[in-house]
């Protein structure tokens, strides 16, 4: 399942404040089709409803690579340790409070990555796997 939420985005060109749809989490085996604009880092799109400016946001995205055991955090400004580990705690403290999922992440591999060639090869090594 593709998870999205409405974020305020400000237009880098006419400054116009908007809301648009982001991408907050992605199922690998329920939408391949948004595999080629997460290797591009293109993933959440949005368009200036005044100028019509398209820019692409660098948030966060979480990609589950199902059915591998592993899901990934791509963030762009997670760019040190210390960010990275905000956002492993995060995510052990979201699966600490649930019961289902804290059994999933007993067995899931979960890595934060910053670097989108990174995410690029587990995703062509993804496709190849279960194409
Ligand atoms: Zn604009």
């Amino acid at each position: 399942m593709t998870r999205t939420s409405i974020a305020e985005v400000k237009c880098e060109k006419c400054k116009t404040i908007y809301e648009a749809e982001v991408i907050d989490h992605v199922d690998l085996s329920e939408d391949r089709e948004i595999v080629k604009a997460l290797k591009t880092g293109k993933a959440n799109r949005v368009q200036c409803s005044k100028c019509k400016k398209v820019m692409y946001l660098d948030r966060s995205i979480v990609v589950n690579f199902d059915p591998e055991s592993l899901i990934v955090v791509y963030d762009p400004n997670a760019r040190t340790k210390a960010q990275k580990e905000v956002l492993e705690q995060e995510y052990h403290n979201v699966i600490t409070f649930n019961e289902i999922l804290q059994e999933v992440g007993e067995e899931t591999e979960f890595t934060v990555l910053s670097d989108l060639s990174k995410l690029k090869e587990l995703l062509d090594e993804y496709t190849k796997a279960h194409s």
